[in-house]
């Protein structure tokens, strides 16, 4: 490692306090998808501070930003996020369910993290192109509405990552390895059926319900589930029933529709089979439908070539340990949920001899927090969730790692991670990751062969072009 790039990251040690503190006061304002304003607002006030050129309301997204450095190529981007998850306020450092506010909002996917320590790599970067003079520039990307809003989806659509040579980001996790595989593309859509009032007793013949409706939509959906493949998803949530009277014909009722495919034009086209039922039951009720556009993600094209490099970093800069008393907490909050059976990572998933690696290096799932580095896997695998960084992957070489921020096998969107955020444990995870993004992208300024590389890779895996899941003309919506 040469004397600028350690320079560089040496100032994320130097600067901890900064990005812990960012980290904890997003916690404590925790704030939901889209509606991210105090945090966008500390963001770009924190990148004017560090010297970053900052762009607000990027795409036309109120709570979305980024802060640029330096000048023409390469252009490295790093991603952050900062929305919270409704219902799961929580006490920092409590191992007992004990919410700061009844029925209010937390970071139970830990995006307060994820926002500062994507931050501080960006940090470093920068010091490392100041240092050396080389030409080049990094963008932190404030990217909001991760867990309901696709904002990322929303930037692709405009063209955004296609300005990017390589994109970089993590996740919060349990484990500290290099994420990899495909996952599902998804796509929401709300249906908003309206009839006619009426005395459900008095004069039924004349009320035409919008509840009926959305109950038909619901039976004709699930038997649409038998004709689709296997890999396919399909899920709902009924927003508004029309109220709570019986003796009313409802005039009002919406239902949330959420389909899943692999390859994001299968969902495309499941999605418009499920619009045809809702235009068949709106027929058989007499009602009628208006259909809003929430989101969509594409899945995630893996580059291995990017993965390779983060592993490196991660191995060379050296995972975290714990004290005993950080054991003791995460050990306390492991007794509030089931033991998992399967040892954690993504490779223990996949492959036999990684599994039985992990087995060793957990103790056989003794440790309460994983402080190894899960080893490296790069074959195929698939996740049924979804995510926006899918849509980056299709316009830049991406690569995404996770840190250990909380104890193993803990529940993912719970009140145990939200207890855990402001913990030292997630601050040292944090940092690491920090580390070892700004490390892993000095490298692609350093080596321009290895980038090309990453590129060379990306060009083939998208060959197929980019369907974008955001329909024209569609806004980012706050549910
Ligand atoms: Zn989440
Ligand atoms: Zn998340």
């Amino acid at each position: 490692m040469n004397e600028q790039k350690k320079s560089a990251l040496a100032l994320i040690d130097e600067t901890a306090d900064f990005y812990t503190g960012l980290s904890d006061r997003i916690w404590e304002e925790p704030e939901l998808s889209l509606k991210e304003f105090k945090a966008a607002a500390l963001y770009c006030a924190a990148l004017r501070e560090l010297g970053f050129t900052v762009t607000e309301k990027l795409c036309g997204i109120e709570t979305a930003f980024c802060g640029s450095y330096g000048s023409g190529g390469p252009v490295i981007g790093i991603l952050g996020e900062f929305d919270a998850l409704s219902g799961l306020s929580q006490e920092a450092g409590k191992t007992v369910p004990a919410p700061l506010v009844e029925g209010g909002s937390g970071h139970g996917c830990g995006h307060n993290l994820l926002g500062a320590g994507s931050l501080a790599a960006a940090a470093a970067v920068k010091k490392y192109l100041e240092l050396t003079g080389k030409p080049g520039t990094v963008i932190f990307f404030g990217c909001p509405g991760e867990e309901g809003g696709s904002g990322k989806a929303f930037m692709a659509r405009e063209g955004l990552w296609k300005e990017l040579d390589a994109a970089l980001s993590w996740h919060p996790a349990d484990v500290n390895q290099v994420e990899t595989g495909t996952n599902n593309s998804c796509i929401q859509v709300l249906y908003r059926f309206s009839g006619v009032a009426a005395h459900a007793a008095g004069n039924p013949h004349v009320g035409r319900s919008a509840l009926d409706a959305v109950e038909l939509m619901n039976i004709g959906v699930q038997f649409l589930r038998e004709h689709m493949t296997d890999d396919c998803r399909i899920h709902y949530a009924i927003t508004d029933a029309g109220g709570v009277s019986p003796n009313v014909v409802q005039a009002k009722a919406s239902v949330l529709y959420m389909v899943r495919a692999n390859k994001v034009a299968d969902s495309v086209a499941l999605q418009q089979r499920v619009d045809d039922i809702a235009k068949g039951a709106a027929l058989m009720t007499g009602t009628k439908f208006e259909r809003v556009f929430i989101d969509g993600t594409a899945e995630l094209l893996p580059n291995y070539t990017l993965e390779g490099l983060l592993y490196r970093c991660m191995a060379e800069l050296g995972v975290p340990r714990f004290t005993e008393e950080e054991k003791a907490f995460a050990a306390a909050l492991r007794e509030t949920y089931p033991a998992g059976r399967t040892p954690p990572g993504i490779g223990a998933r996949a492959d036999a001899a990684i599994a039985e690696q992990v087995r060793e290096l957990t103790e056989n799932g003794a440790k309460p927090l994983n402080d190894f580095l899960a080893p490296p896997y790069s074959g195929t695998i698939f996740s049924p969730g979804s995510t926006d960084v899918g849509d980056v992957s299709w316009l830049t070489p991406t690569a995404q790692l996770n840190a250990a921020t909380w104890p193993s096998g803990v529940p993912g969107h719970s009140w145990q991670i939200v207890a855990c955020g402001k913990s030292s444990v997630a601050h040292k995870g944090m940092l690491f990751a920090a580390k070892a993004l700004a490390s892993a992208a000095i490298e692609l300024f350093e080596d321009g062969a290895l980038l090309e590389k990453a590129g060379e890779e990306f060009r083939l895996k998208s060959a197929s072009g980019y369907v974008c899941p955001i329909e024209e003309g569609a806004v980012p919506i706050a549910l």
